[in-house]
């Protein structure tokens, strides 16, 4: 017992330790910008809007990870009360592939939905499954890493579930880290990797919902060649 609290009391430690490491970085560049512009670099347009930009880029990052640490939070204190409706998730992935074009077309990225059936019903709450494909998807993009990157999504129905799976041909994960990618924080590569718009929650707020639903994700991956992530959802019951 008295390892459990020494395990957990590190475990603490490290975790403050790296909310800290995260704000730090967005904060001493916001800082490091306001300096340059009060010591004079704001009498010069390009400076000034350059440096404004940047500015805005930090202040959006720091809110990402403020706004996932509280969602983070709220499901870690079990206050996460699960708004549960049926709904076509072929139709939710649509939106959102469209919602995350911009993304992949910077990324050079195809991203496609592969079904059988046009329209596959699911029982959860839509807002968070969406939160889940959101996540899921933008990692899928952003890690994709090569020319020619796919990101294929597929749905298909099972006797009383769904089966969803978002499938890259990216970088991969190496073997021994894939159990520890869904922890807070945790990150692969040094700090200077980390996903620009991420906040290194992406994966622990994935794992949260699903487990909301009673659900667990899924992750396969053979190094430098992609990886595939996968749940299940209560498919919805027919009341006709
Ligand atoms: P973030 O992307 O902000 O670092 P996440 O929790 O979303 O945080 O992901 C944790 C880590 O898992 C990432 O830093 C990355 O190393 C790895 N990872 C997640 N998705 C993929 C993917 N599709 N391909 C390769 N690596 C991934």
């Amino acid at each position: 017992e008295m390892d459990t609290m020494r395990e957990m009391e590190m475990y603490r430690k490290e975790y403050v330790g790296n909310v800290s490491h995260e704000l730090k970085t967005p904060l001493f560049s916001i800082q490091g910008y306001v300096e340059t512009l009060i010591d004079g670099g704001v009498e010069d347009l390009t400076i000034r809007d350059k440096y404004l930009e940047r500015i805005d880029k930090s202040v959006e990052r720091l809110l990402t990870i403020v706004k996932d640490l509280d969602m983070i939070n709220q499901y870690e204190a079990g206050e996460l009360n699960l708004k549960i409706t049926n709904f076509d998730i072929n139709l939710l992935i649509k939106e959102i592939i469209e919602m995350l074009e911009y993304e992949a077309n910077q990324k050079n990225a195809s991203v496609k939905l592969q079904t059988s059936n046009n329209q596959s019903l699911v029982h959860a709450d839509k807002q968070r499954i969406a939160q889940v494909l959101i996540n899921l998807i933008s990692n899928a993009i952003y890690y994709s890493n090569r020319e020619k990157a796919q990101i294929t999504i597929t749905t298909s129905v099972l006797r009383n579930k769904v089966f969803i799976e978002v499938k890259d041909n990216g970088m991969g994960i190496k073997p021994e880290i894939l159990p520890r990618i869904f922890e807070r924080f945790y990150r692969v590569e040094a700090s200077r990797s980390r996903r620009e718009g991420g906040s290194g929650l992406g994966l622990a707020i994935v794992k949260h919902i699903l487990e909301a639903h009673n659900q667990n994700i899924f992750v396969e991956s053979i190094y430098l060649e992609g990886a595939k992530f996968s749940f299940m959802l209560d498919k919805a019951v027919n009341i006709s």
